[in-house]
This record gives C-alpha cells, structure tokens and sequence, in this order.
C-alpha cells in the first residue's frame, strides 16, 4: 500500500479547508448547535463589556458631573435584566441542549470512523504510519472538532472585547492606542515560544507512544497470563521507567526555555504596556488634571484587557495551525480510498469451483515473498486440507482467498471470474470461517454465534449449530443457556469459558450459516484429540454440499479429505489424497509418520 507524504507544513489554503473540515461536522449534524454555540458570544462579549469598563465609567463620571441618579440606576437596572435574560439563556443552552447536541456530533464523527475502519484493507493495519493516524484519528478526532470550535468562539469573544475596549479608550485619548498595540511587538518571542511548545510535543509523541504500548501490556488481559511468569513484568517496567526518565529529560530542557519565553512574553506586556499606560493616565489624571476620574479607572481596567486580547488574538490565530496538523491526520485517514472498496454494481457471487491462477504474495514491508507461484483448483463441495510447517503459508493463503488481501500477482478466482470483480461484501458472504485467533465477545452466548443482534427465530438456529460444534454440553449447563452474556467485561454474572468451550462457541458460527465455503485455520488447536476428532465428523456432515477448506495441524485430521494440499516455504510442494500421498512417501508421509508415532492406533487404522 502506497502511503501519502505526510508533510510538515501545512499551506493556508489546507490550513483554511481544515478548519472548515470540522465546523462541517457540527453544522451537518446539529445546526442548532453550531448557531447557539457562537450567538450566545455574540450576545455575551459586548454585555460583558457594557458591565465593566463601561459602567464604571458612566457611574464614577456621573458622580463627578452630577448626573442624576435615576439615570445611572436605570442604566444599572437595564445592565441587570439583559444580564439575568443572558444567564437563563446561557445555563439553558449549556446544561440542557448542548450536552445531547454534543453526544450526537460525537456519535457522528465515531461512526464516520468506525465506517471507514471497518472498510481499510487488513494490509492498513501492517502500516505503522496509517495505523498512527488511525489510533489518532479515533483518539482525538471528537475533541480536536471542539477545540477549533473553542478556538473561534475565543476568537470571536477577543476581537468583540477588543473593539469595544479599544473604542473607549480612543474615544478617552487616541495616544493610548499605541499602549495597547505594543504587544504586537513581541510577536517573535511569541512565536518561539510556540514553536517550543510545538517542538515539546513532538518530541514527546515518540515516548508517549512507549508509555501507552507498556501501559496497555500491564492492564491488558490479552497479556496478563505471560506477564505473571518469567521476568516480563519487570521488563515492562523497566521500559516505562526508561520512558519516564526520558520525558522528564524532555521537561527539563523545554521547561527552562519555555519559562525564558514565558518570562520575556510577561514582562515586556505587564511593564512596558499595562503600567506605560497606567503611569501615563495618573500623570494626566493628578499631574495636569486633563483627564477626570472616571476615565483614568477605565484606563487602569480596560488597557490590560486591550493587551491581553491581543496577545491571546495572536495565540488563537497559531492555533489553527496546530488544529490543522491534527485534523489533517484525521482526514487522511477519513479520505484513505480502500484499496477493497465495495462496488454496488459489481455481480453478486454464488459459489462455484475456486481456483489460485499462479499467485504470488508479498506482505507490505517484507522483504521476501510468502507466498511463490501458487495454482489450485477446488472443486465447489470438495473438503480440502491445507497442510504443513508453521510459517509455510497456509493463513496467507486463506487470506487471500477471503480478499483480506489482494495478490502481489495472479489471481483468485471463484466460479471462473477474479474475485475481485466481485462485489466485496457479496464475495466474502460466500466463506463462513473460523480463525485459530478468533476472538469471543462481552456479549450473549446467541450473539456470539450469529455475530449480529439476535432476532426471533435465532434460537433454533443456535442451538442446532451448539449442537454441531459440541458447546451444547457446556451452554447447557448455565443458567442463562444461549442467552448467558460471556466474559465478564460488564456483567458480574458474565461466564468466562476454557479457551476449548470458546473455540466450540466460535465454531458454531460455521454452522448458522449456509453459505457455500466453509473454512477453518486450525480450528481444533485447543480440542483434545477426541472432541477434535468429533467435531470434524460433525463438520463433513453438517457441511454436506459444501466446500470446506481446513488447516489443522494434526494430520490424521486430513485423512478424510478428497485432496490435501502440503505446503512449504509458500510454495505447495505435494498434493493429492490421503491414501495417495502416503504411496508417494514424500514429505507428507514423513510428516505424517512422525505424528502418528503418537498415536499409533491412529495409523494402524488409517493407512
Ligand atoms: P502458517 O499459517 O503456515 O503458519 P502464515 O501464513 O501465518 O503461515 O505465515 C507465512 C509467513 O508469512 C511467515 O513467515 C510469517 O512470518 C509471514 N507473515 C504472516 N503474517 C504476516 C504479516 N502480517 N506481515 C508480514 N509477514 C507475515
């Protein structure tokens, strides 16, 4: 898979539709929201101004002019029911419609992802820079959608505050303008200081991966039986502490910088803007008298603000740049074009007779190729085993046949036509499988089985199939029977099965469906020999009409099959039947030989 340059920086017009990026996902999801969102700023800021620097000065300059009291409280009394009418709006808006609009937006940009990650090749996953943008993507996306929301409102909140302020003040003395521009003037410290904040966390993604992998492996339950014996847990440990020691390292070095920056970023606004200002309308208030009372509180109050909202203007602009990185992460993975996509128009797939045209396979990546030059055919209804040496390629080559993955070169072909020329979806709807890493779900032991909601009429279905896959005896005994919820990720009373009971369950699945092939990658591995040695009984009987294509490791498993296919180093080297291939005396009969040396009943009674 061809993985697009991820570039450091971003141009404008990128930057530009990025942003729009995610104001489209709140507006195409809750226009309410996104209008309610910015409106109650606009109404906000200017009241928020009109209460502040504005009232002090009317009531301190009214005291001073003699302006009537009745007008300065009715001022007050306006001020105040504007004010009680925008807090009963605001606590409406942020505690009754914001939190519901905002689970739908986030429910939204889930399944937007969840869609797509269900979509992208398996080959993606092998990718560790799709699969980068993938975790990010799924991580943050919700979130970085809001912070550029924030970011506007902020926005839109500095400039109303900033207008207004600047107003009074010039309307005061125009030369007080030039106070509150000068923070305009430190722009380039500002902007190192941005750069060191951004550095830091590039620095620390690296690391920050290590924590999260360790952190994974230690609360995990995938990992918790090899953590708890040998020297793994005090390895991982080890790791994190390794991590650790380096992120500190980090905040040593950014952090003296950083507070440097900080430090310059302060003083040159506290010192030189807000108290230049300051000492410049006490002299013009009590030096010369020029200015009244009133005025010169509003300079103390408003040239701060003035300050701040332009120094926090510059910082929401840079922030869209940061928004944009993130977001542009998202979309590469939201608009990766899966290199399966499902055509609607394509033909449906039917079943028919299988064939490997010459297939080559080489995973993304790898050096070496896996798979050299394979041919086969497998009649529709035929029971096929593929076996051989771990690693010699028997997965890859069922995953090929299910379109996990396309061929380097060749071609898979069902019932004479490329698989690819069929609709996706359709194709594999013809495979009921089984993987050796299948995996059981928090769900019920009927959800498990049908691996989609229950519906009416599934009952009979599953416990037919239990029957088949021999979990009856099992399921039979909880209380709950098919209707029992596995695992006990969120229910007390949830059953954890032996991985033997799960693999019967997830064998099951083969049995509710009726489709044409059923495949199974060594589906026995955690069966004793007799339950291994029922459920295939089970499974040629129930699969009757059916192709079945399996991969066990016990070869008198392969005994009854019409045709075995002897696998090594990706490359089959021996086929033909059981009975054919023990005459020919080659690897397979020398593989098989050394097995049933095991069982020596077996071999008396198959060869
Ligand atoms: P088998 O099923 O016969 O044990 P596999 O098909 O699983 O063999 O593996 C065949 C070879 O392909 C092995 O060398 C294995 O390491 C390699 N392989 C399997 N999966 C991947 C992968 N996702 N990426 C790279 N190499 C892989």
């Amino acid at each position: 898979m061809a993985v697009k340059e991820k570039k450091k920086k971003l141009s404008h017009a990128q930057n530009r539709s990025n942003i729009l990026f995610a104001l489209r996902q709140v507006w195409e999801v809750s226009p309410k929201y996104f209008i309610l969102y910015f409106l109650v700023t606009f109404i906000y800021a200017p009241i928020e101004f009109l209460t502040g620097s504005f009232l002090i000065r009317l009531i301190v300059n009214g005291v001073e002019k003699s302006t009537p009291a009745s007008t300065i409280v009715l001022y007050i009394c306006i001020v105040a029911a504007v004010d009680l009418l925008i807090y009963a709006f605001t606590g409406y808006y942020n505690y009754i419609i914001a939190p519901a609009e905002y689970e739908k937006i986030g429910a939204h940009i889930q399944k937007k992802l969840f869609t797509k990650a269900s979509e992208v090749e398996l080959a993606c996953y092998e990718t560790p820079e799709f699969y980068d943008n993938y975790v990010r993507a799924m991580d943050e996306a919700l979130d970085r959608v809001m912070r550029v929301m924030n970011t506007i409102n902020n926005l839109i909140w500095r400039v109303i505050t900033l207008v207004c302020n600047s107003f009074l003040l010039f309307a005061i003395d125009p030369v007080l303008i030039i106070f509150g521009l000068l923070p305009l003037l430190l722009g380039i410290v500002r902007r190192w200081r941005n750069k060191l904040y951004h550095d830091h966390f590039a620095a620390q993604k690296p690391i920050d991966r290590k924590i999260r992998y360790a952190r994974r492996v230690f609360y995990l339950a995938d990992y918790a039986k090899e953590m708890r014996v040998g020297g793994m847990y005090a390895c991982m440990y080890e790791e994190i502490k390794a991590a650790y020691r380096e992120y500190v390292k980090l905040l040593k070095n950014y952090g003296v910088k950083k507070a440097i920056a900080e430090f310059i970023q302060q003083f040159g606004l506290e010192v030189i803007t807000i108290l230049g200002a300051m000492l410049y309308a006490v002299w013009r208030t009590l030096g010369d008298g020029s200015m009244t009372i009133g005025d010169c509180i509003v300079i103390l109050n408003s040239i701060g603000t003035v300050s701040y909202c332009l120094a926090n203007l510059i910082q929401n602009l840079a922030e869209f740049g940061e928004h944009s990185l993130f977001l542009n992460d998202i979309r590469y993975f939201l608009d990766y074009e899966p290199k399966m996509a499902e055509d609607p128009g394509a033909p449906e797939a039917h079943g028919g007779d299988i064939e490997f045209d010459n297939v080559c396979f080489t995973y993304t990546g790898a050096e070496q190729e896996t798979l050299h030059n394979i041919s086969l055919k497998i009649k529709s209804g035929e029971k096929i085993a593929l076996v051989g040496q771990n690693g010699s390629g028997k997965t890859t080559l069922i995953k090929l046949l299910l379109r996990l993955y396309d061929p380097t070169s060749g071609s898979v072909k069902l019932d004479g036509v490329d698989a690819k020329d069929y609709k996706l979806s359709s194709y594999r709807k013809n495979y009921s499988c089984v993987f050796q890493d299948f995996h059981i779900f928090a769900m019920s032991v009927k959800e498990n089985v049908v691996l989609r909601r229950a519906e009416e009429g599934d009952d009979e279905l599953v416990r037919a199939a239990l029957t088949e896959s021999g979990a009856d005896t099992k399921v039979n005994t909880l209380e709950g029977g098919i209707d029992s919820v596995l695992t006990r990720e969120f229910d007390e009373d949830g059953v954890n099965l032996s991985i033997g009971e799960q693999q019967k369950i997830s064998l099951a699945r083969v049995f509710v469906e009726n489709s044409p092939c059923v495949v199974l990658d060594e589906p026995s591995s955690a069966l004793d020999p007799i339950a291994e040695h029922k459920m295939f009984e089970n499974m040629m009987r129930a699969a009757k009409g059916r192709s079945v294509i399996f991969i066990s490791h016990r070869l008198s498993s392969a005994v009854d099959a019409d045709r075995i296919f002897m696998l090594e180093d990706g490359s089959i080297v021996e086929s033909g039947t059981h009975k054919e291939l023990m005459a020919h005396g080659g690897k397979y009969a020398e593989m098989f030989s050394l097995q049933a040396a095991n069982y020596v009943d077996t071999e008396e009674a198959v060869v």
